[in-house]
């Protein structure tokens, strides 16, 4: 019970990662408010019963955000943990075919709505005493990816905020880590919209060191330690958890040519 009597905001947590975080951090004992843009964080919370509590909101609209933040203090009456995980990819595309409007939307969510939660969830961290914030960036903000430049612009400027509000709030007992997840097999992956399971040899898997796709339980692991006291003397930090990916390229490596490039 490592979450034990601690209150857990998740955004996001109608799916996916996300789902599988609040299933894991219930788990371990916290209350937990599932915020997410359609009514599945409402669903997800009444899957785990008392302990949650489920909000549809937009984190893009800074007024949907004050108010899950007041839900969670009203219900549970403070804040410990809060994970910025919403999210999604947007159109994917070289930049000259990028439109204004699409930057705005991808940006809307995954940077400004991190920056909304953050901002909220530390005004309330600071009045109760502390917490841990956990954001869910992305393994594109750390290598390039062809044709996620937006996506990816955004999730390296939360980075930043990770790495920025470690410093502000490092001496009110604040702590603020990311993980950067690789590929995961999630609804934001057009394939696992068809296919429940990865099938072999999809092609976005090759060159992940790993050789496989990642599983929203393992995200929901590291996510997991960094939030729980497990990790309390760690703050600003920038995990990938990706099968290796951001290492570097190993698409060639002797094993599978039989014989070395370098
Ligand atoms: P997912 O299954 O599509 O889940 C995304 C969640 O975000 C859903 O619950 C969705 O709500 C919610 N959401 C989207 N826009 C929102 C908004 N404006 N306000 C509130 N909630 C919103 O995708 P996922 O793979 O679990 O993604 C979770 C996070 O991991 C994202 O930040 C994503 O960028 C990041 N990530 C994923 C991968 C990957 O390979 N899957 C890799 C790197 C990073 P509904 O459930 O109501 O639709």
């Amino acid at each position: 019970m490592r979450l034990e009597d601690r209150v857990a905001v998740i955004t996001g947590a109608g799916s996916g990662i996300g789902k599988a975080m609040t299933h894991r951090f219930a788990s371990e004992g916290a209350k937990v408010v599932c915020v997410s843009i359609s009514r599945n964080g409402i669903d997800v919370a009444d899957e785990i019963g008392a302990a949650a509590v489920g909000v549809q909101a937009d984190v893009s609209e800074e007024a949907d955000v004050r108010r899950f933040i007041a839900t969670a203090e009203e219900e549970f009456g403070r804040i410990d943990i809060l994970v910025n995980n919403a999210g999604f990819g947007g159109g994917l595309m070289p930049l000259h075919e990028q439109t204004t409007e699409n930057w705005d939307r991808v940006h809307g969510v995954n940077l400004r709505g991190v920056f909304f939660c953050m901002k909220y969830g530390i005004l309330s961290m600071r009045e109760s005493g502390g917490g841990s914030i956990v954001n869910i960036s992305s393994a594109t903000a750390v290598v390039g990816w062809k044709h996620h430049g937006v996506y990816s612009a955004a999730k390296a400027g939360v980075n930043q905020l990770t790495k920025a509000a470690a410093l502000d709030y490092a001496d009110d007992n604040i702590r603020v880590n990311a993980v950067c997840p690789g590929t995961i097999w999630t609804g934001l992956v057009p394939h696992a919209r068809l296919f429940p399971t990865p099938p072999p040899g999809t092609s976005r898997v090759a060159g992940i060191p790993m050789d496989r796709w990642g599983l929203s339980d393992e995200i929901a692991s590291a996510a997991l330690f960094l939030a729980s006291d497990e990790s309390s003397y760690m703050t600003g930090v920038v995990m990938p958890v990706d099968g290796g990916y951001s290492v570097g390229f190993s698409g060639m490596g002797a094993e599978k040519t039989g014989q070395s490039s370098a």
